[in-house]
């Protein structure tokens, strides 16, 4: 199958013609763990081709902010994003009508937004994103974001969510751009984006839904036909978004 070669994505699905890259005061890295590219619906990718200051790196790791950020960084101006609910964030809330709450490295003491220079964010599982924590133990120098979404993700039954809370990759790094002050246009033209890119998906027919819990026969059962070996592996689990 064809790929896009801007967005990776097969062609049947590509929507990157379509995507005008916003300018931001902030700078948008995501690190993306190498086995991550969900290639259907992983959103890493058209996120940060919808951002004129977007980057997208793939590895497991880097020295420290400044190599994963491309060049000179402070760490004390930078945040990295955790979504709601994690333990290391439990005790964080955010103010009242706030979506995000920015605190220092220590979880505790408001951050000022307009001190930021980026944000960096981990895309990929769960547990690859807690691969790259323990891989990339800079981050724990910088600032937190701790996003609280109100409304669910655009995923919707394409995908199912490991918890509440969980955003895709772009809609996580929308939500982070508006609270954390930019024009609300930003968020507005990735999430368009991001729903072209799944009603594509939808009329493309190339995904076949969640893993089915066991394979199913092809055709009817044949009398006699027994013990022939079932085609093809069997479905693998759906990595969390
Ligand atoms: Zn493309």
């Amino acid at each position: 199958m064809d790929s896009c070669a801007r967005c990776g994505k097969p062609m049947a699905v590509c929507v990157c013609a379509e995507v005008t890259p916003q300018p931001t005061r902030l700078r948008v890295v995501v690190l993306q763990h190498p086995q991550e590219p969900d290639v259907l619906l992983g959103s890493a990718k058209l996120a940060t081709l919808g951002l004129a200051r977007g980057v997208l790196r793939v590895g497991l790791s880097w020295p420290n902010l400044s190599k994963a950020v491309g060049d000179a960084a402070e760490p004390s101006r930078w945040a990295v994003v955790h979504l709601g609910g994690k333990e290391s964030s439990r005790a964080i809330v955010a103010e009242p009508g706030k979506a995000l709450a920015l605190v220092d490295r220590h979880g505790a003491g408001e951050v000022d937004a307009s001190k930021l220079d980026g944000v960096i964010v981990l895309d990929g599982t769960w547990s690859q994103a807690k691969t790259l924590w323990w891989r990339n133990a800079w981050l724990l120098k910088l600032n937190r974001v701790v996003l609280f979404p109100k409304r669910p993700s655009a995923y919707g039954k394409l995908r199912r969510e490991p918890r509440r809370e969980c955003l895709s990759t772009l809609e996580a790094i929308g939500l982070t751009l508006t609270e954390l002050g930019e024009p609300a246009d930003v968020e507005a033209s990735l999430l368009a984006s991001f729903d072209r890119q799944l009603a594509a998906v939808k009329a493309s027919g190339l995904y076949k839904g969640e893993a089915p819990r066991r394979p199913r026969p092809r055709g009817p059962k044949k009398a006699g036909a027994k013990g022939a070996p079932p085609t093809g592996a069997p479905p693998k689990p759906e990595p969390a978004a």
